[in-house]
């Protein structure tokens, strides 16, 4: 999904894109004012448990933005069915926090009201995050393009989402750590793998030109100066050891650091390093 560079990172300049990325390996083909954006979540397997990380757009949402306006391409289930898992195998989703493009999946229509669309899943968010929700969509219902009501709400009153606390386990190798900034609850997951750790950066990071810049906040950060601090300690943590950034917009990567500087290597090509 493109967004205008000045609706997204606004303190970005056409130039500074520019220099970004005539130095990328992985080309964007899109003009200066332009950022790309992908958009979905996270299936991460460990030991038994199926634990879905975030739940991207959903479908049949009523949405101000028209890319998100009652999409109706089953897409998630779709990638599911196509993993071997279905909605009712999936046993934790977890939040890393409640945008509206990381709840939308959490319910279904089903004629009458919104119900859970994992039958059997816990969903687990951090306590902050679910605070600050609820205070703002009880000032605005609309709040976050109405997904507090379409999205959150239903799934307290079905008594399936619980708060957790800061360094949540799920299971012995994937935790959820708490990292304010982009909102006041947003967290990280950490998978601990036998191999690399992967860490799923939720929204801390929306594109690769904030790795060399991580002063640079998206317009959907609620802190700017917040988010900076928690991007720059994300960066410092992942750097230069092998872990692999897995964000919610873009492809996974590598980080590698040179005193305070940050590079943003995708996957493929630190691979080949
Ligand atoms: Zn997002």
């Amino acid at each position: 999904m493109r967004f205008q560079r000045s609706d997204l990172i606004p303190d970005l300049s056409a130039a500074e894109l520019r220099e970004f990325r005539q130095n990328q390996i992985v080309r964007e083909d899109v003009p200066d004012d332009v950022l790309t954006l992908s958009f979905g979540a996270y299936l991460v397997i460990s030991e038994g448990s199926a634990i879905l990380v975030d739940s991207g757009v959903g479908d049949t949402k009523h949405r101000s933005r028209a890319e998100w306006h009652m999409r109706a391409d089953g897409a998630l289930p779709r990638e599911l069915a196509r993993l071997g898992y279905t909605v009712s195998t999936v046993d934790t989703v977890y939040l890393t926090h409640l945008h509206a493009d990381h709840v939308g999946w959490n319910t279904i229509w089903n004629g009458e009201r919104w119900q859970p669309t994992f039958p059997h899943a816990s969903y687990l968010t951090a306590g902050q995050e679910l605070t600050w929700a609820a205070q703002e969509y009880s000032r605005n219902p609309s709040f976050n393009y109405g997904s507090y009501a379409d999205s959150v709400e239903p799934l307290l009153m079905a008594n399936v989402l619980t708060p957790v606390d800061f360094g949540h386990d799920l299971s012995d190798r994937v935790s959820a750590q708490l990292l304010p900034g982009h909102t006041p609850g947003s967290s990280v997951i950490v998978v601990r793998g036998d191999n690399a750790t992967a860490v799923l950066s939720g929204d801390l990071i929306h594109h690769p030109v904030q790795c060399g810049r991580p002063d640079l906040s998206s317009r959907f950060c609620c802190d700017a100066r917040e988010s900076t601090v928690a991007r720059t300690d994300l960066l410092s943590r992942v750097a230069n050891c092998g872990a692999i950034l897995m964000p919610a917009h873009f492809i996974w990567g590598q980080i590698v650091a040179q005193g305070a500087q940050f590079e943003f290597l995708p996957l493929a090509m630190s691979e080949e390093k």
